[in-house]
């Protein structure tokens, strides 16, 4: 059970919501199909027990007619012994015709009778009457006169005024009947008998007549379990059906054919009631018949009342047809049910998962904040904390943005502007720390949404960038720097230069400079010294550059031992007397230990030129000032005009 238990709960969430559905829906269902099947047990049992009762009266009803009837039979027996023309019949009087019409008319008003008969003292028929014939026996010889009639020694028992009752077991008549014996007496002296004799059927189905019953069926036996009579088609007197024949060999007896019920009968004889037998489909009512024989005591008979199971499904369908739409309605509960509470499962699930996935995501490396819908700070993992260097009380209910770099903030407020409900974003920003130092972190945005409502707020969660940030920029100087002499190159030289001539077409005002600077007779240095050596003077000529330009003015390296000065917003003289004042600082002080001089050609921008020419322009201005002996600035405005003339700075050194 408890690997099982295990196993289940290792299970894919949606085989464990599947699981649970068949589970629930087997159970439900099994659980409403035991329910109705004993409320389907209960409503027969009622419909078996209110047919009992019917039965029950039933019975009563025939027993009490099949007294009333015998009494009747024996009162017109008794009567036609009584009769003078009866008794002068056995003195030789010739009355044969008046007996018989006298027995005639009382056989026609019992249908039940099938024969009536005067019988002498010995037994022998001398008249006898069936709704077949009538017919007057002459007297035999001394050897005939022997009774055809097996009870016929109990016969002489029966005393004057007395009525004789005798029934034959249907195993040895073929017919049961009842043989109803009055004697005939003249005076005190006996003369012979009157012998009525009645089919039990037809007296019973008589009986059955004035009863009028409705449902069950009526059935009556010997002590022996023989049928003496049995209403139903099946059940014929004497003749039983092969339906509940056991066995050929023994035939007519209700022991045989029920034999469970048989024994019921018998435990009801010892004292043991046990009201209703139920066997083959059929169910069975006793009741004990007793009839009292004047001359012989009692006989001892069963009658049994029965109906059939199908009657009872019938009278018991509409409340089952009632119990069966239930269990529908129940199956369909069941099955709504299981759906929901597999469905209330697997969202269960879900949460926790959701959850478990928010706690680890709370927990993570990374920070991570949540916003409401006015961009108010809810709540902050550790480590944002931890990055900000502040505590939940700073962060919580603040203003996100009011956490930015100044620049971003505004950028980060029109862009929350145009942020919808639903949309996320994406992109740069810089938090400023409790000390008031810049965190780069690349912040993504996304809203929040719950089970319950589709737009709770946002969830930002934030990459420290920091590091990328320093190596990017690390990089770009990199791609900028010249390597030996940590001034610019000329990759930045171009992309300023290009820049300026941008800006000058928007504004032709901006005038810029730019000064070209070669250090003269530099092969002499690297011949003499060497190349490292070389170098050095090269590193400390661009520090002095550096150092002698103002703060706006960018120094590149653009060639070998060449230098460009670009000097923006600056008019040609400025520039010339900057220059001017860098080559005397050359000049003036040795470079890494050696005395160089350098030589300077200035051109001024032009709205009209492009970068190409101002180069031109300067590099020929630096040629001049080579030509023209070195170590002197001269201006690309000389050149143009023709008006150069030899720098007096020449013996300034
Ligand atoms: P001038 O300019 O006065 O005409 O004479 P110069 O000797 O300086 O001639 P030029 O400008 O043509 O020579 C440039 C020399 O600079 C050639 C080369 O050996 C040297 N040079 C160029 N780049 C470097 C460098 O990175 N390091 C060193 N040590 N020398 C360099
Ligand atoms: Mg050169
Ligand atoms: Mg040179």
């Amino acid at each position: 059970m408890y690997t099982f238990v295990k196993i289940f709960f290792s299970l894919p969430i949606r085989i464990k919501v599947i699981l649970t559905f068949l589970l629930l829906f087997v159970l439900g269902l099994a659980a409403a199909f035991l329910h109705v099947k004993q409320a389907e047990k209960r409503i027969v049992d009622q419909v078996v027990s209110e047919q009992v009762l019917l039965t029950r009266q039933l019975l009563q009803v025939f027993e009490r007619q099949i007294t009333t009837r015998l009494q009747n039979l024996e009162q017109t027996t008794f009567l036609l012994s009584d009769l003078s023309i009866v008794q002068s019949l056995f003195n030789n009087d010739q009355t044969e015709g008046l007996v018989l019409d006298s027995f005639e008319n009382v056989l026609l008003k019992n249908p039940a009778t099938i024969s009536l008969k005067l019988a002498d003292l010995t037994g022998e028929t001398r008249l006898e009457v069936t709704p077949e014939k009538s017919q007057v026996y002459q007297t035999s010889n001394q050897e005939s006169r022997v009774s055809q009639y097996d009870y016929f020694p109990f016969v002489k028992q029966i005393s004057m005024n007395e009525v004789g009752l005798f029934i034959g077991d249907p195993d040895e008549y073929q017919d049961p009947h009842l043989d109803i014996v009055a004697p005939v007496y003249d005076g005190f002296l006996p003369m012979g008998y009157v012998i009525q004799t009645v089919s039990v059927n037809g007296f019973i189905n008589d009986v059955l007549r004035l009863i009028g019953k409705d449902g069950a069926f009526l059935l009556m036996m010997s002590q022996r379990a023989n049928y003496l009579f049995g209403e139903d088609a099946r059940l014929q007197a004497g003749k039983q059906s092969p339906a509940f024949e056991p066995a050929p060999s023994s035939p007519f007896k209700f022991s045989q054919a029920f034999p469970n019920t048989w024994q019921g009968i018998q435990l009801l004889v010892k004292g043991k009631p046990d009201p209703v037998w139920s066997e083959h489909g059929l169910y069975f009512t006793v009741h004990p018949l007793e009839i009292e024989f004047d001359n012989v005591g009692l006989y001892q008979s069963w009658l049994l009342a029965y109906f059939s199971e199908e009657k009872v499904l019938v009278l018991a369908a509409p409340q089952l047809e009632g119990l069966h739409t239930r269990f529908i309605i129940i199956s369909i509960v069941i099955v709504i049910i299981a759906c929901f509470l597999s469905w209330w499962m697997y969202r269960h699930s879900m949460m926790e998962e959701l959850s478990f996935m928010a706690q680890a995501a709370m927990q993570s490396m990374s920070p991570i904040i949540l916003l409401d819908l006015n961009q108010n700070i809810i709540k902050v993992n550790n480590e944002c904390l931890k990055v900000m260097g502040m505590s939940i009380r700073d962060l919580c209910g603040q203003r996100f943005s009011s956490f930015l770099n100044e620049e971003d903030r505004i950028a980060f407020e029109r862009m929350w502007q145009q942020l919808s409900c639903d949309s996320s974003w994406k992109g740069e920003l810089r938090f400023v720390d409790a000390q008031g130092r810049d965190v780069e972190g690349l912040f993504q945005l996304f809203p929040l949404e719950s089970s319950k409502s589709k737009n709770q707020g946002y969830v930002g969660s934030w990459m420290d960038i920091r590091e990328q940030k320093a190596l990017e920029r690390r990089l770009r100087s990199l791609t900028i720097t010249d390597a030996l002499t940590g001034c610019k190159n000329r990759r930045y030289y171009d992309h300023q230069v290009t820049g300026l001539f941008s800006n000058l077409k928007r504004h032709p005002d901006q005038t810029f400079c730019m000064a070209l600077a070669d250090i003269d007779h530099f092969k002499h240095v690297n011949d003499e010294f060497g190349h490292d050596v070389g170098d050095e003077v090269l590193q400390a000529f661009a520090a002095l550059l550096e150092q002698e330009t103002r703060t706006l003015d960018v120094v590149c390296r653009v060639g070998g031992e060449e230098f460009a000065i670009l000097l923006p917003n600056t008019q040609l003289k400025d520039a010339l007397m900057v220059v001017e004042r860098v080559r005397k600082m050359v000049a003036a002080f040795p470079l890494a230990g050696h005395d160089i001089t350098c030589s300077f050609g200035v051109a001024e921008s032009n709205p009209a030129t492009d970068e190409d020419d101002l180069y031109k322009s300067a590099d020929n201005a630096l040629y001049l000032a080579k030509e023209n002996g070195r170590n002197q600035v001269i201006s690309s405005s000389k050149v143009v005009q023709g008006t150069f003339e030899p720098p007096s700075s020449q013996s300034a050194r």
